[in-house]
């Protein structure tokens, strides 16, 4: 580790070790550029995590490979990282006001007139979203109105019935960590644009949690870290951001960095925390203050045997009952652990996390109890994980747009300021919000740098 402020000249800065930044640093390196990676934590990988749990390590963050995701397929095989098909045979669980029923599919069995309003409403929405011009939503017609609408009150047209309403709530709630009333209906249509669809994001086959990676997705980062060598300095939360006509100065609790160029690879969020200096345009600095992290906490109970499966259950459930939204198999890539993953998500997330962990573990383990039989009641380990609280992240799995955001201030989201580039999945334009998405970002943020270090584009400049 580098000692205390260690000053360092770069071309290139990269704040932020998660995919975003690892993939951009990568990239810039491949391009003989000299970079500096700054990560706030003492680990690298940002929203995935690899903990050892029953013997084999388990994601604690991102874990799902998705379909169509070449970036990320790419990378894994690039890296030597495997992947394995995530288990889904059998019969699946919907708790609906305390009632445990069982269904075959990926529609949960709903009365027929619920199913087809369903069907017909995931159609309207796909069409919607197809409106939108790929990765420049805001180009759309209907831009402002969706965007003066929350999700919640888009849905209630959609969806009349109440029945088939919380199904969709609680698909909604898992992919985004928030509440349909907290979202934009065009932020909402753009991100299924970007990610191919709802149905796409909910599945398992075909869809976004098609596959996961042996060791963990935090695997990934690891390994491009290591690429990279001590150019990665961990522990280095960037604090504040400083540049003229000729450059930046990065300065973070290790070590002080000049460059030409700063990448900052963080959650709006995050980067709002970080002070810049001249101050950044209104529109910027008023993004960072408008897109909250969702809120998600990720709970695993981790049991002798897959008694789910024995039963001919796949382990997915969704339930509107109890702490959860939706439950998945999450056993080892072989076999070896047999475990039941739940995700306590949006509002109820905020409230579990203010309960004490006895209190958690116990609800927990009591819908898990419900829904499978009372041997899910006694599970030989039982760990969860809330992203609310980690002070890197602040929550997870994505920042989210509510109603007024993305046509007012939106357009800061990518647009360079001066020296500074932005990254990071929520920048993304495809399967913004996954670790595609970072990659993607990261991507294009190393291809905005190098085009200015060969002078191609300069009307980014700002002088000094
Ligand atoms: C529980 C959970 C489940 C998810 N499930 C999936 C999934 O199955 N599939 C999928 O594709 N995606 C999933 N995601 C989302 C996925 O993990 C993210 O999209 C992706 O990892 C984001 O990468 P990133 O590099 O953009 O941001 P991050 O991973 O957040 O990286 C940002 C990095 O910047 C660091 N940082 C922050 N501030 C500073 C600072 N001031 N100075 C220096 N460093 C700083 C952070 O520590 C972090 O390492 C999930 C996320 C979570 C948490």
């Amino acid at each position: 580790m580098a000692p205390f402020n260690q000053e360092r000249e770069a071309d290139v800065v990269i704040v932020g070790a998660g995919l975003a930044g690892l993939s951009a640093a990568d990239a810039l390196a491949r391009m003989g550029k000299r970079v500096v990676v700054l990560e706030a934590r003492d680990r690298v990988g940002g929203r995935t995590l690899g903990r050892e749990i029953g013997g084999r390590v388990l994601d604690l963050g991102g874990q799902w490979l998705g379909a169509g995701q070449r970036r990320l397929g790419r990378l894994a095989a690039e890296l030597g990282v495997a992947t394995f098909p995530t288990y889904h045979s059998g019969q699946k669980i919907l708790v609906r006001d305390g009632r445990v029923s069982t269904y075959a599919g990926t529609i949960p069995s709903l009365p027929v007139p619920g199913l087809v309003a369903l069907h017909l409403a995931l159609r309207k929405l796909d069409a919607l979203a197809a409106r939108l011009p790929e990765g420049r939503p805001l180009a759309a017609a209907e831009a402002s109105a969706w965007d003066e609408t929350t999700l919640e009150t888009a849905a209630r047209e959609l969806l009349p019935r109440a029945d088939v309403r919380e199904l969709f709530d609680a698909a909604v709630r898992v992919v985004f960590g928030a509440e349909p009333r907290e979202i934009s209906m065009l932020y909402f249509l753009a991100y299924l644009r970007a990610g191919g669809g709802l149905m796409r994001l909910v599945e398992i086959e075909g869809g976004a949690q098609e596959r996961r990676f042996v060791g963990s997705a935090q695997e990934l980062s690891i390994r491009l870290a290591a690429r990279l060598g001590d150019a990665v300095v961990l522990a280095a939360p960037a604090r504040r951001i400083e540049q003229d006509g000729r450059g930046v100065v990065v300065t973070s609790d290790e070590v002080v960095v000049r460059a030409p160029y700063v990448i900052v690879a963080v959650p709006p969020a995050l980067a709002g925390r970080i002070e810049v200096r001249p101050l950044l345009p209104v529109v910027r600095d008023q993004l960072t203050q408008r897109m909250p992290m969702g809120s998600t906490v990720k709970c695993i109970a981790v049991y002798d045997r897959p008694f789910w499966r024995e039963a001919g259950l796949s382990g997915e459930a969704v339930t509107s009952t109890g702490p959860m939204s939706v439950v998945f198999d999450n056993g080892s890539h072989d076999g070896v652990v047999h475990s039941l993953l739940g995700f306590v998500v949006g509002q109820k997330a905020r409230v579990f996390s203010e309960r004490p962990l006895e209190e958690r573990r116990a609800v927990v383990l009591g819908s898990l109890g419900r829904m499978f039989g009372e041997r899910a009641l006694r599970p030989s380990e039982y760990v969860e994980f809330d992203w609310s609280t980690e002070p890197w992240s602040r929550g997870c799995p994505v920042g989210v747009m509510g109603p007024g955001t993305m046509t007012g201030v939106g357009r800061a989201l990518r647009e360079p300021v001066g020296r500074i580039h932005w990254a990071g999945t929520e920048t993304a334009t495809e399967w913004t919000g996954y670790m595609e998405g970072a990659l993607e970002s990261g991507e294009r943020a190393a291809g905005e740098v190098g085009a200015r270090f060969e002078g191609r584009d300069e009307e980014h400049f700002v002088p000094s």
